[in-house]
């Protein structure tokens, strides 16, 4: 336990340094965009173990999509050019990836009889055999 009684810990904790960082808002915006975009792998990985499947929930172009922000912002106030430049077009194929997303959920089809929803262009319902209107009819 040598290493741990020769921690400067008063170093670690003193003069504005809380875990031997010094804290400002912007360390705590690009904290929070190191934890946001961090976070997005275990949504993931939990979405995929989930269904046993590899998935992308939305919630992982979103934290994405945040988290890039967050870090954009702390780049440019840095002022570091590879930095910035990382996270500066990031943002489009999240967007893009929702935007899919969205379009694919609304295709999708609810069963009047069981209010499952149903792949788009399904004639019947997967899990009751309910028949399904088509969007054309609907509207
Ligand atoms: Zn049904």
């Amino acid at each position: 336990m040598d290493w741990f009684t020769n921690i400067n810990w008063q170093a670690g904790f003193s003069a504005g340094r809380f875990f031997w960082i010094e804290w400002h808002f912007w360390k705590v915006i690009g904290w929070m965009g190191t934890l946001v975009f961090s976070s997005r792998f275990i949504v993931q990985w939990l979405a995929t173990e989930k269904r046993k499947r590899v998935v992308v929930p939305s919630a992982f172009w979103w934290l994405s999509l945040i988290g890039t922000m967050l870090l954009l912002s702390y780049a440019i106030f840095r002022r570091d050019s590879v930095f910035i430049f990382s996270y500066a077009f990031a943002w489009i194929p999240y967007i893009r990836n929702l935007i899919i997303h969205r379009r694919h959920k609304k295709a999708h089809l609810e069963c009047p009889a069981c209010e499952v929803m149903c792949p788009p262009q399904s004639n019947f319902c997967f899990a009751c055999g309910a028949q399904l209107e088509s969007h054309d009819a609907a509207s």
